[in-house]
C-alpha cells in the first residue's frame, strides 16, 4: 500500500512514497533557488519550466530510494506497484501547481490508481504527524510561511476553524524582504535566523502589532518599514549596522506576537496541544521558544521534522496516505486550484 506524493506548488520540485504505516521510503526535494535568487524572488514563470524540466528524473529518484529503502533487489520499483499517487493541488503558482496536477493524473492513470487531491496547506499541518503521529484535536496550529500566515483552531481533522490571518505580509515574506533590504539575498529565513544566533533580541525595540488580547489578525508590514527606516536613519548617521543584533530583534518582534496569540487561543479554546508549520517553523528560535514558554503551562508542543517545514513531498504523502485509508479520492477532471484554502 505505496503512496507516491507530488508537490510543485512554488519553486520545489518534490516527490515522497510513504507505505501505509506512515514510514517514508522516499523524500526527495529538487530546488530552484539558485535560478530565483538573483531575482530576489521566485518568478512563476521560470518556476513552471524548471518544474517540468526535473519532475520526471525526480520521480525516478524516488521510485529508486524507495527500492533500495524496502531493500528489493532486481529492477526499481514500478509505478504500478503503488497504490495511490497524490498531489497538491493548491494554493500556490497556477502554472507550477499545474505540472504537478497533470504529471500526477498521467501517472496515476497509467498505473491504475486512484488520484489523490492534497491542499498544501494541510500538508504544512500534517508534517507534525511525521514526529507525532499520535497528535489529535482539538489543538491550536500556527502556519508560518511563505504565503501565509494563521492561527487555526483544529476542532476535529479537516474540521478548521481560522482564528485569525495577517493583513498584509506573510511572516516568510516579511523574512526575505528584511534579508533584500539588508542586499543579504534570497530566501530570507535560514540568513536571518543564522544572523540571530549571535545576536541581542532586547538590542532594537521594534513594534509589535495588533498586540491585544483577542485579536488574532497579524500585520507585518509596519514591522517591515521600521526595520528599513532603522537602516536608512543609522547609515544616515554614519554608524554602522550591527546585523546580528538587528535580526535577532526583528526575530524576537516576530515571535513574541506569535506567542502570545497561540497562547491566548490555548486558553480561549481550553486546548492542550499546539503545533506549528510552514517555512518559518524551521527557525530553531521560534521552535524553542514554542517548547518552553507553552510547555511550562503544560502544553504539548509538537514541531515538524526540520527539513519538513519548507515546501516537501514527504507532508503531502502523509495526507494522501490518510486520504487513501479512508477512500477520499479525486476525479480526473480536476484542475490545480491556485487559490485553495484551509
Ligand atoms: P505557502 O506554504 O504559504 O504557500 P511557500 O510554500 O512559498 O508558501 P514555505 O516553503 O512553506 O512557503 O516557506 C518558505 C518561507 O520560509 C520563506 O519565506 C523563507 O524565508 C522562510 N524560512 C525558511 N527557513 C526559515 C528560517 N529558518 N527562519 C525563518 N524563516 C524561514
Ligand atoms: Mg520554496
Ligand atoms: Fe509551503
Amino acid at each position: 500500500r505505496l503512496v507516491l506524493a507530488i508537490e510543485s506548488s512554488c519553486d520545489e520540485t518534490a516527490v515522497a512514497i510513504i507505505d501505509a504505516e506512515g514510514n517514508l521510503l522516499a523524500n526527495q526535494v529538487s530546488t530552484q533557488i539558485d535560478f530565483h535568487a538573483r531575482f530576489g524572488g521566485v518568478v512563476p514563470e521560470i518556476a513552471s519550466r524548471k518544474h517540468v524540466e526535473v519532475i520526471v528524473g525526480v520521480v525516478d529518484a524516488a521510485l529508486e530510494e524507495a527500492t533500495s529503502a524496502l531493500g528489493l533487489g532486481g529492477g526499481a520499483l514500478a509505478p504500478g506497484e503503488l497504490a495511490a499517487v497524490g498531489v497538491t493541488q493548491g494554493p500556490g503558482l497556477v502554472g507550477a501547481l499545474v505540472v504537478g496536477v497533470a504529471f500526477a493524473k498521467g501517472l496515476a492513470w497509467a498505473a491504475g490508481v486512484p488520484l489523490i487531491a492534497v491542499n498544501h496547506l494541510e500538508g504544512h499541518l500534517y508534517a507534525n504527524l511525521l514526529t507525532t503521529p499520535d497528535l489529535k484535536p482539538p489543538f491550536i496550529f500556527t502556519l508560518v510561511s511563505g504565503g501565509h500566515t494563521m492561527l487555526v483552531h483544529v476542532k476535529a481533522w479537516g474540521a478548521y476553524e481560522v482564528l485569525g490571518e495577517t493583513l498584509d505580509d506573510a511572516v516568510g515574506e516579511a523574512f526575505d524582504k528584511v534579508a533584500k533590504a539588508l542586499g543579504l539575498g534570497y530566501p530570507g529565513g535560514p540568513i536571518i535566523s543564522r544572523l540571530a544566533e549571535t545576536g541581542n533580541p532586547h538590542a532594537i525595540e521594534f513594534p509589535r502589532a495588533l498586540n491585544r488580547k483577542g485579536d488574532y489578525r497579524f500585520s507585518l508590514s509596519g514591522l517591515k518599514t521600521a526595520v528599513v527606516t532603522y537602516i536608512e536613519q543609522e547609515t544616515a548617521a554614519g554608524r554602522a549596522i550591527h546585523l546580528p543584533d538587528l535580526a535577532a530583534s526583528f526575530e524576537a518582534a516576530v515571535f513574541d506576537v506569535q506567542y502570545k496569540k497561540a497562547r491566548n487561543a490555548l486558553r480561549e479554546t481550553g486546548a492542550r496541544e499546539y503545533c506549528i508549520g510552514g517555512g518559518v517553523a524551521a527557525n530553531p528560535h521560534l521552535r524553542a521558544m514554542m517548547i518552553k514558554k507553552l510547555g511550562r503551562q503544560g502544553i504539548r508542543v509538537t514541531v515538524p521534522p526540520q527539513n519538513a517545514c519548507t515546501d516537501n513531498a514527504a507532508m503531502i504523502a502523509e495526507v494522501a496516505r490518510r486520504k487513501l485509508a479512508e477512500g477520499d479520492f479525486a476525479c480526473f477532471d480536476i484542475d490545480a486550484d491556485p487559490n485553495m484554502t484551509l
